[in-house]
């Protein structure tokens, strides 16, 4: 048997017939008495691996060290069956190779299909349902064409899926508060609009925990209120939000789960005009890039900058040595600059520049912001 570090017939994990012995064990106590299960109930797959015997090199005349090493005790009407799969290693590898024991257990997936709402797909949306898994879970018995369960222990994936969706989960709160902060009072939000652009097909996006984090964003900066998954829904609906979705269906390659989420709040008034779009809504779009959120749009304006700190918007005449200037105004106050863009409508007209910053700038600065004669609004935002 080989050691399956050194394995070449399968990845080193102990899968192949050259690396692993299989062992099955299967006890039921029929009688009144205990019964043990020991090591030697243990049978092998191949006759040259088999569990310690004691009993041949055993001097001890008590009875118990010749039955084996005790696994479990049943009591009548029990029963065990297990298989156990061998493996060849050393205590320097891994502690489980050590001269002692450990014993480690899983929980089997337990997967119930509903078969009356099965019934209800075609075969084409069963196909389409099974290929949704990442992992092989599921398969269609070709002879009965239903959906059968081919790989309970595969079922894992919950993990994966979140951690795809994990930077749109961030995005989404942040939009959700920058959003809230463009509105003039902050208050009176009531109609919002929100677009998931996606190259996915509509079914394999599950938003409600999007939705819940744009929810959250909205709600927190202006109340006390702490917004969840379970509580979103309803805190929203107290409070008399209105959220619609709608999905805006890309043709581009399928490898993200969305390219981009735009918020846009209906029927207020901003602290910011240019988050206005053309449409009359408060309008902020964002994307993630290399795993990071970025806001890349604001009103009409094309933006770039990570939210990670937080930013402020600034619109003016686009003239060149206005980032230099904004720049220098923070930097005199060391307020850190991490992000800097302009996005503008043509050359030397308007443009909207998104400034990211690590700490909140004083009153003071930012009023030395806004005292450059080319600006004509602007907006810090905390994330
Ligand atoms: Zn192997």
């Amino acid at each position: 048997m080989r050691f399956s570090r050194d394995c070449d017939s399968c990845d080193g994990d102990g899968q192949c017939e050259f690396c692993s012995v299989e062992f099955h064990l299967r006890a039921k106590c029929i009688g009144d008495h205990t019964l043990d299960v020991t090591s030697k109930d243990l049978i092998s797959s191949d006759h040259t691996v088999v569990p310690v015997d004691y009993s041949s090199d055993s001097f001890s005349n008590d009875p118990s060290d010749h039955r084996g090493i005790i696994i479990v005790k049943l009591r009548k009407g029990q029963e065990l069956r297990l298989r156990a799969i061998a493996r060849k290693g050393i205590g320097k590898d891994h502690a489980k190779w050590s001269p002692a024991a450990t014993v480690t257990f899983m929980y089997e997936p337990d997967i119930h299909i509903n078969e009356e709402l099965m019934e209800t797909l075609t075969l084409e949306e069963k196909v389409s349902w099974v290929e949704s898994s990442p992992t092989k879970v599921f398969d269609i018995d070709p002879n009965t064409e239903q959906v059968v369960v081919v790989d309970p222990e595969a079922y894992t994936y919950d993990d994966e899926v979140l951690s795809e969706l994990k930077p749109f989960v961030v995005l989404a709160d942040k939009l959700g508060r920058l959003a809230v902060q463009l509105v003039a009072g902050g208050s009176g939000v009531k109609t919002v609009r929100v677009s998931y652009a996606s190259a996915r097909a509509p079914d394999d996006l599950d938003t409600r925990l999007l939705r819940a984090m744009i929810t959250k964003g909205l709600i927190e900066p202006i109340s006390s209120v702490f917004v969840n998954l379970v509580n979103a829904d309803f805190t929203a609906k107290q409070r008399g939000l209105r959220i619609t979705e709608e999905r805006v269906i890309l043709d581009c390659s399928p490898e993200s789960p969305l390219e981009y989420i735009q918020v846009q709040i209906a029927n207020v008034e901003s602290r910011f005009a240019s988050a206005i779009s053309d449409s009359g809504e408060i309008t902020v779009e964002g994307r993630v890039k290399d795993g990071i959120p970025h806001l890349t749009r604001v009103g009409g304006f094309e933006v770039d900058v990570s939210l990670e700190g937080s930013i402020i918007l600034c619109r003016q005449v686009d003239q060149p040595g206005m980032i230099g200037k904004v720049g220098s105004i923070l930097g005199e106050e060391n307020v850190n600059v991490s992000f800097m863009s302009v996005g503008r409508i043509a050359p030397r007209k308007q443009a909207v520049m998104a400034i990211g910053v690590d700490d909140q700038p004083s009153r003071e600065t930012l009023k030395k912001i806004g005292d450059i004669p080319a600006v004509e609004e602007f907006v810090f935002l905390k994330l």
